[in-house]
């Protein structure tokens, strides 16, 4: 397998310091956008081919390009972090690239390799490493690497010709001014992926068809949806973006992944954390009414859902057709911020990196 190396053709015109410091100073979160972007063509028997680095811009694309009609598409999320000595390291971006070879192949897509998906991650951040923040708080460099086919046509196979890109957004804090617990709306109706579909597949086509259930969950006053199992609508899955953990005192458990949940890095690494720090961690199965009947016997101590933009999100409230409960006091509870604490200090480089999960860019 032939790994492309990237040409790297920067801007003339990339924002000054100056503007750049103003956008770090506030950034949001997928707002904006770094000054360069990663690209990667493929074509059926020429393989991967013609990686640039190039300035960051808009896409030329037919309208009969087959992802604006079929959503062959597929995408990863990571993030890099300044390090105390000032470089910068990405967290566990090999995890992203396999996860990222398994999307493709359930979309029918071509797998890149994994070495040349960092090589573009890195690439991407060592041209824009200026845009990484400073040290010290939750601020990061989004990285956003995805893949569309391009190929022109209406006709419905997998296509001959893929573009594979690069993009990164500073994000700021996910929380400002102290970690909020979220409410959860538990639909009992609408289910996010069904055995045998693209559930286990980082896909825009799933956050489509999640738009509307969360447009009602906001409607109920809530933030997010968690969503059951979709045959005996009874086992918790994820949320629409997130994974889910259920604290009971000292163990905490997050729902096996069956083929229809996404296999998040965030949650795999908590596994190992949660351990690190002396805590239980297991997978195992919640069903939506041991979740209301645990929460009222006070066994089921805290929860919280987990994902690469938010680290940590605290659960608060959670409203279902029939009840409402409050989790830990709708507060953010104490072995949830043990745990966001501990994750955070390994990725912006606190505390020893004991699984080799940072990878470092000089
Ligand atoms: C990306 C994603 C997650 C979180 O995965 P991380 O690798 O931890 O960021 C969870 N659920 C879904 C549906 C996702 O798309």
């Amino acid at each position: 397998m032939t790994t492309p190396t990237i040409e790297l053709k920067p801007s003339s015109t990339p924002l000054s310091a100056a503007e750049r410091e103003a956008i770090l100073a506030n950034p949001g979160f997928g707002r904006h956008f770094t000054d360069h972007m990663v690209t990667i063509k493929w074509t059926e028997g020429r393989g991967w081919h013609d990686g640039q680095l190039v300035p960051y811009g808009p896409l030329s694309l037919d309208p009969a390009t087959n992802v604006l009609h079929y959503a062959q598409e597929i995408f990863e999320g990571l993030k890099a972090y300044r390090q105390p000595d000032g470089t910068v390291a990405t967290f566990r971006p090999d995890m992203n690239a396999k996860r990222f070879q398994h999307s493709a192949w359930r979309l029918g897509m071509p797998e890149l390799p994994v070495e040349t998906f960092v090589e573009a991650c890195d690439a991407l951040v060592q041209q824009d490493r200026d845009w990484v923040p400073a040290h010290g708080g939750e601020e990061s460099l989004y990285l956003r690497p995805f893949m569309i086919a391009t190929e022109v046509g209406l006709g419905v196979k997998p296509g001959n010709e893929y573009l594979f890109i690069v993009i990164a957004s500073p994000a700021g804090a996910y929380f400002s001014g102290g970690v909020k617990p979220v409410s959860i709306w538990l639909s009992e109706d609408r289910v996010r992926a069904v055995p045998g579909g693209v559930g286990d597949a980082k896909t825009g086509g799933n956050y489509a068809a999640s738009l509307l259930a969360q447009a009602e969950a906001a409607a109920k006053g809530c933030d997010q949806v968690a969503y059951l199992d979709a045959v005996e609508h009874k086992w918790v899955e994820e949320l629409g973006g997130m994974n889910l953990y259920f604290v009971y005192g000292n163990k905490i458990v997050t729902p096996t992944l069956t083929g229809s949940l996404l296999a998040g890095v965030t949650r795999d690494s908590l596994l190992q954390v949660a351990r690190d720090l002396g805590y239980e961690s297991e997978e195992g199965r919640v069903s939506i009414d041991q979740w209301q009947a645990d929460t009222e016997s006070g066994a089921l101590t805290e929860v919280f859902a987990c994902g690469t933009a938010a680290v940590i999100t605290p659960v608060g409230t959670v409203k279902r057709a029939s009840a409402e409960w409050t989790q830990s006091g709708g507060e953010a509870g104490e072995v949830t911020m043990r745990l966001r604490e501990a994750l955070l200090d390994i990725q912006r480089g606190k505390t020893a990196d004991q699984h080799g999960w940072m990878h470092k860019l000089g």
